[in-house]
């Protein structure tokens, strides 16, 4: 057997005022074939989970791209055709028994509203009807016609934070073995939930619908299911959750399941959204939790300002907010805002000056804030883990004025990590209040040291109100903005 293995993967908020090009990329990941002799990385992981397994069996590998770029604005259409081309001229090469494909499912470039189909269904042509394809797909994707009419199994995560990828990839490679080697006929069916929205696992009740659905796996003749969150900052048709089902050799099972765990998430709509603060709420929040248990930092998730999700990651309520509430001992970070980093390089460590902080980017900023601060800490490179794979913030600072802690970075990047303050300097143990840049994978780092986790929306580039993003290609009824979509 042959197999042949590629990753591309971008998240796009079409809302986003960030074009994602190929600097995106290259700051990102790229490896033109050799991806699984670098070190591994977030984009890599499957790749290396497919090779080792596929070679345990005796299968021979073709390794083509490995492609990353951190979240941001709609993808330069060349650069998506670059990729796409690039791994079907490799495809037509290695004349593969067998492929693996880690993509997003939430990739959109100038022409393309559904990068991934497009990519499939090219890839589908190439091989012909008879290879089986594997997809893993990030949870927050548009599950579309065209990548289930292409696919033969696709897979999502099903953990957010998203720490399960490599064991998804060796679940689809056992899937993909299975039906290549004739053990399995795997059929696939998906259920549209007709609901937007961004769902935690880490919390009741969507933990246990992820531990019922892992449940059902492997019984009934279901080999795998997935529920996609969808990825709500994005104005394709397809956006909303969607429960994929694969069964082995028979349709209506797969219907059923999808349509059995779909219906159950859907009645859990309501449960599911987690409250999410005002910025004035979460602050007042914070310093009522401190006053009662001052022993360890509050923190918060500006979910709005994610990088992670497309954001800029240089909004500045909080910082507005802070201020103006004379709060001290707050960090708020990770700050993208590269024109500071040069300023703070120049200056050096020690040295007070005035400087002019975030808001840059665009209204989802805010405005700058211009305030006199000292140079607490500089890096060359700033490093913080995602699970286990580096991410780089590249040069940063660390600056103090007014008892407000930020930490600036020159490369975009949500945090994940409280290690890069450390790097820089700054100890978490020594802060009240810690705001930062993420949605959700934060938690897994952050949470460890924090007193309490909350969230808030501040009015930045990704709003938590689901029911007023101005859709103009969304098919059909959904909920938030539809009680009851499914009523006639
Ligand atoms: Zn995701």
């Amino acid at each position: 057997m042959k197999l042949f293995i590629a990753a591309l993967d971008t998240e796009t908020n079409t809302f986003a005022p960030l074009p994602t090009g190929a600097q995106a990329f290259a700051e990102g990941f790229v490896a033109h074939g050799d991806a699984t002799s670098r070190p591994e990385n977030y984009c890599s992981a499957q790749l290396y989970v497919w090779r080792r397994r596929a070679e345990a069996l005796g299968w021979t590998v073709a390794e083509s791209l490995c492609a990353y770029a951190e979240p941001g604005g709609i993808t330069a259409r060349s650069v998506y055709e670059g990729f796409r081309d690039e791994i079907l001229g490799d495809l037509r090469v290695a004349k593969p028994d067998v492929v693996l494909l880690a993509l997003h499912g939430a990739m959109v470039a100038e022409g393309y509203d559904d990068c991934e189909g497009n990519l499939l269904a090219a890839v589908r042509t190439a091989v012909g009807p008879d290879v089986p394809i594997g997809v893993e797909l990030d949870l927050h994707c548009h599950l579309t016609e065209a990548m289930m009419r292409a696919a033969t199994v696709i897979v999502t995560y099903k953990e957010y934070p998203h720490i399960d990828i490599a064991a998804r990839a060796e679940e689809l490679f056992t899937l993909i073995a299975d039906a290549a080697e004739g053990r399995t006929r795997p059929v696939m069916a998906a259920y549209d939930c007709r609901m937007v929205g961004m769902f935690r696992p880490t919390a009741q009740p969507l933990r246990d619908f992820v531990d019922r659905m892992i449940g059902h796996e492997g019984r009934d003749g279901i080999l795998s299911l997935s529920l996609g969150h969808g990825f709500p900052w994005a104005d394709v048709a397809d956006v909303g959750a969607k429960v994929i089902a694969i069964a082995d050799g028979d349709q209506d099972r797969a219907i059923a399941a999808a349509r059995y765990h779909g219906e159950a998430f859907f009645a859990l709509r309501k449960e599911l959204s987690p409250a999410c603060l005002t910025v004035d709420a979460a602050l007042e929040l914070a310093r009522d939790l401190l006053l009662e248990k001052p022993g360890r930092p509050v923190v918060i998730a500006d979910v709005a300002d994610n990088p992670g999700g497309g954001a800029a990651g240089d909004s500045t309520f909080f910082l507005e907010a802070v201020r103006a509430r004379g709060l001290t001992r707050v960090m708020l970070g990770y700050v993208w805002d590269p024109v500071a980093v040069r300023f703070c390089m120049e200056a050096g460590i020690g040295a007070t000056l005035d400087l002019r902080l975030g808001g840059k980017c665009g209204p989802a900023s805010g405005s700058p804030v211009d305030m006199t601060v000292t140079v607490m800490g500089l890096a060359d490179d700033v490093v913080q883990r995602f699970g286990e794979a580096p991410v780089s913030l590249g040069p940063s600072a660390w600056v103090r004025g007014e008892g407000i802690d930020l930490v600036l970075c020159t490369l975009r990047t949500q945090t994940f990590h409280p290690e890069a303050m450390m790097t820089l300097g700054l100890d978490p143990a020594s802060l009240g209040i810690i705001v930062v840049k993420s949605m959700q994978h934060f938690h897994a780092a952050f949470a460890p040291i924090a007193s309490a986790v909350l969230y808030a929306t501040s009015p930045g580039a990704l709003t938590q109100d689901f029911a007023a993003i101005p859709y103009s290609k969304r098919l059909g009824r959904f909920w938030p903005r539809d009680e009851d979509p499914f009523c006639p």
